[in-house]
């Protein structure tokens, strides 16, 4: 499976996906990204230990992925306009 690791600091404060340590805003995080899998993965220092040290001072997470979102169907909207059905 390609998946993607590449530091990042938290745009704003959250809780690492290994162990649910909270971590604060411009904590640097591991992002995991997955073939296939949508939602990133993040790891604080706490599981993957310490952010290499050239690692910029701020960056904004996920800065770009809007460009890779793919629209939104509205099947499942309409699927749920006929449920009102009296058996
Ligand atoms: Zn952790």
């Amino acid at each position: 499976m390609i998946h993607n690791r590449e530091w990042q600091r938290l745009a704003v404060a959250g809780f690492c996906g290994g162990c649910g340590a909270a971590l604060d805003a411009d904590a640097p995080v591991l992002v995991i990204t997955l073939a296939g899998i949508k939602r990133p993965r993040i790891r604080g220092e706490c599981c993957i230990g310490q952010a290499p040290p050239e690692l910029p001072a701020r960056v904004v997470l996920h800065e770009g992925t809007t460009k890779t979102i793919k629209p939104i169907r509205k099947t499942a909207t309409q699927f749920a306009g006929r449920i009102w059905k009296h058996g």
